[in-house]
């Protein structure tokens, strides 16, 4: 499996990938670890994950490197998205026995049950290249420390993310097979969820994988969690501070250069305040320099691979040619590299791509709209239901209108931004279930009811 960096093209490693025999002998590791890990204290594996905090902090510069030099990403997120792991993995260390203690219920007839949680076994992750830590490590802190054993299928092109991430938990401490990397394609990973001592699967990823993985893990019987696509609308009114919106606006379109599930994609803007909202949004995307991702005064790098920047381009130039209108003219990626320069496009209609897919990357689609019922309208009118920001100085009106916008998140006067505390997920077409927070952790657990008669 090759480790390429998409900035300049250059293999960096050949990585090895595990035979189906290999796999056999990771997935019994996994079980066998299982047995024990399930026996331990929950103290004792929060006290590992602690571990595992450590060792981010102490070798945050070694993977921040790792990532950027794998996906492109500038080297100040990829720094912070080390430290955001070391995060998740406290928060869990902290709170698990909180969320996980045994739940006493008094029914009428004065008899007695509780609830207890017990670890299902081998949850298989299959992740996404886009934050090649953060998407495992908020698999992985709830879902060890819940007493399950982790396996990792990571995205074909950040490999070296993989493998470091088994270090950490290696380095902390825990005991061998309780989180192993499967160096497959994802042409193998039916014949893992298919194995019956893996319990369950958690993608993060495409609609498309989400179909189909769903589908093969549905045959068997086991649970899923899907985190999908997004097309997050961000909607400004016109009592908003347009100024700060529109800043915050670049910001949450430009993060990871543009390649975020929950960056906002749809800018909906109240007609009073479009111009103004358009020319400090335009200014602020401009704002961003390009260059090397190791260099610490770079806005964007590139994108992941080549093939993304020009899926990405042709999602652009097929709604321009269907007239949408050029507000900030960006440029094509040269054949077969991953470089991009953003977009801003409007008067666009449900027929374009730009309106009714996810803009992978640094395009944003604006939008005027008449009044706020308009807004919510054009919000929903997605087959995806993910973040959503929503931008209003009446607080009131906030939270009745947060209830209208159908997506697993409401951010109000803010951009959409995920934190161990708070539940993520999404409905619609951008999957089902919950990572983070006190909902993630019960995900893959199985909720046991104890009567006693
Ligand atoms: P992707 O192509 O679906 O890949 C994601 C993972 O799924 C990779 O490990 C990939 O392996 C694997 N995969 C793809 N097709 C598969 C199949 N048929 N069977 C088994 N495994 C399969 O997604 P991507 O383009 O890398 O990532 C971007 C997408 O992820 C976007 O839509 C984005 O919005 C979404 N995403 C969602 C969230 C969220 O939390 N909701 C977060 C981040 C990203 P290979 O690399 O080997 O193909």
């Amino acid at each position: 499996m090759k480790s390429i960096n998409p900035y300049t093209g250059e293999l960096l490693k050949d990585v090895e990938e595990h035979s189906e025999e290999d796999i056999d002998i990771i997935i019994n590791k996994g079980e066998a670890a299982f047995q024990g890990w399930k026996k331990r204290s929950i103290a004792e594996r929060s006290s590992l994950m602690n571990k595992a905090a450590e060792i981010l902090r102490k070798n945050k510069e070694k993977y921040a490197e790792i990532i950027s030099l794998e996906m492109g990403k500038v080297i100040s997120e990829s720094r912070a998205e080390v430290e955001k792991c070391a995060w998740v993995c406290e928060y869990y260390a902290e709170k698990s026995a909180g969320f996980l203690k045994d739940e006493p219920i008094y029914l009428p007839d004065r008899k007695k049950a509780k609830v207890v949680y017990d670890p299902m076994g081998i949850i298989l992750a299959v992740m996404p290249w886009n934050f090649p830590f953060w998407q495992v490590f908020r698999f992985a802190a709830p879902n060890l420390t819940a007493g399950n054993t982790g396996l990792l299928k990571h995205a074909s092109n950040v490999p070296q993310c993989a493998l470091a991430i088994e270090e950490v938990f290696t380095k902390a401490g825990f005991p061998k097979g309780v989180f192993q990397t499967l160096i497959i394609g994802s042409k193998e990973v039916e014949k893992v969820i298919n194995h019956s001592k893996v319990k369950a699967v958690t993608l993060t990823g495409s609609e498309k994988a989400g179909q189909i993985i769903s589908a093969q893990a549905g045959k068997q019987i086991k649970k899923t969690v899907l985190e999908l696509g997004g097309s997050d609308p961000f909607i400004v009114l016109k009592d908003a501070d347009i100024e700060v919106a529109a800043e915050t606006a670049a910001k949450s379109r430009m993060i990871n250069f543009g390649q975020s599930c929950i960056a906002a994609k749809r800018f909906i803007i109240e007609a009073p305040v479009y111009d103004q909202f358009i020319k400090a949004f335009k200014t602020h995307i401009q704002n961003y320099q390009s260059g090397d991702p190791l260099d610490e005064k770079t806005g964007y790098a590139c994108m992941a691979r080549p093939d993304l920047a020009e899926e990405l381009y042709q999602q652009v130039k097929s709604s321009i040619d269907q007239g949408a209108k050029v507000i900030l003219e960006g440029s094509r990626p040269d054949k077969g590299k991953a470089n991009f320069k953003p977009y801003i496009l409007g008067d666009l209609s449900p027929d374009m791509p730009a309106y009714s897919e996810e803009l992978f990357g640094p395009v944003a689609a604006v939008f005027k709209v008449k009044d706020e019922k308009e807004a919510i309208a054009m919000a929903n009118d997605s087959d995806f239901g993910l973040g959503s920001a929503l931008w209003t100085s009446d607080a009131a009106k906030a939270d009745r209108l947060a209830r209208e916008i159908e997506s697993g998140a409401v951010f109000i006067n803010s951009m959409v931004a995920s934190n161990p505390h708070l539940p993520f997920g999404g409905i619609k077409n951008s999957g089902y279930g919950r990572e983070l927070a006190e909902n993630g952790i019960k995900e893959f657990v199985n909720i046991k009811t104890v009567f006693i008669g």
